[in-house]
């Protein structure tokens, strides 16, 4: 079906690359008591009447204590935004759900990645004779640019540009999520404006990086699509949530760990 759908959205990390708090730092973040500063590596789980069970995209460092804290049961497909550690490196914790599967999770990637992830995760893909239980998984293709389908649900991709390598963002029909990525492409501009009420995009921090929107440059990206609710995940512990929080447009705040969406349509 083309979309809208219901849908619920639940930020399962939402800090950078190294976490928050950052090993070594002592910072005013780093050392606060404050839940909403205990930022793990960046994913969502999407759940929807659509979908035959959960749907998680990318697969955090600490996949594992997120599923335990968001209760989930059962996983039924990954979707991949690319392959940097923080967003990969949970994969082998999904052999628990395969228990209840019986068979492979369905893992959607863009087809140039395939060889990556077979080489990141050559133990999973190579028959090396071992008789424990191993990660399986089917690798499935998603387009550069343009629809694949979850069970009833179609789902765009689009690839944007991240440093030295490009990274996929995710729309289910008024919601994106798009992480990890500098800059919108004009064409993508066109594309989704005016189709994108809801969004989850990822900022980092205030100041420039070089491979990475910043929060300003998110925020803006979003007011141009015309988004009328956006959080920004992938934290650094530059964030501040409650004084930076101020900075920001009335329709637009920082994500966190553990933050839930209902998304109607
Ligand atoms: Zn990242
Ligand atoms: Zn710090
Ligand atoms: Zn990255």
């Amino acid at each position: 079906m083309e979309q809208p759908f219901r849908m619920k959205v639940t930020v399962l990390g939402s800090g950078t690359s190294t976490g928050v708090p950052t090993l070594g730092c002592e910072c005013a973040i780093c050392t606060s008591d404050d839940p909403i500063h205990h930022r793990s590596r960046a994913s969502v789980l999407i759940e929807s009447p659509h979908l035959r069970g959960p749907v998680v995209i990318d697969t955090a460092p600490e996949f594992r204590l997120q599923m335990l804290k968001a209760r989930v049961k059962s996983l039924r497909a990954i979707l991949y935004t690319h392959l940097h550690a923080d967003h990969c490196h949970g994969f082998d914790d999904i052999r628990p759900f395969l228990f209840k599967e019986k068979k492979p999770i369905d893992c959607f990637l863009r087809e140039d990645l395939h060889e990556e992830m077979k080489v990141r995760f050559a133990y999973a893909f190579v028959d090396t004779g071992y008789l424990g239980a191993l990660p399986k998984v089917n690798l499935e293709p998603v387009p550069e640019l343009g629809l694949f389908r979850v069970d009833d649900v179609d789902v765009e991709a689009v690839t944007l540009p991240h440093g030295s390598v490009r990274t996929t963002a995710y729309r289910f029909g008024d919601f994106v999520y798009a992480t990890d990525f500098k800059g919108l492409p004009e064409s993508i501009q066109t594309r989704w404006q005016g189709k994108v009420k809801y969004m989850i995009a990822s900022g980092v921090r205030f100041q420039q990086h070089h491979t990475h929107n910043t929060v300003m440059e998110s925020v803006e990206m979003m007011q141009r699509l015309g988004v009328q609710k956006g959080y920004i995940t992938h934290l650094s512990h530059d964030i501040d949530y409650k004084r930076d929080r101020k900075r920001l447009p009335p329709h637009i705040d920082f994500a966190y760990d553990g933050l839930q969406w209902e998304i109607m349509d």
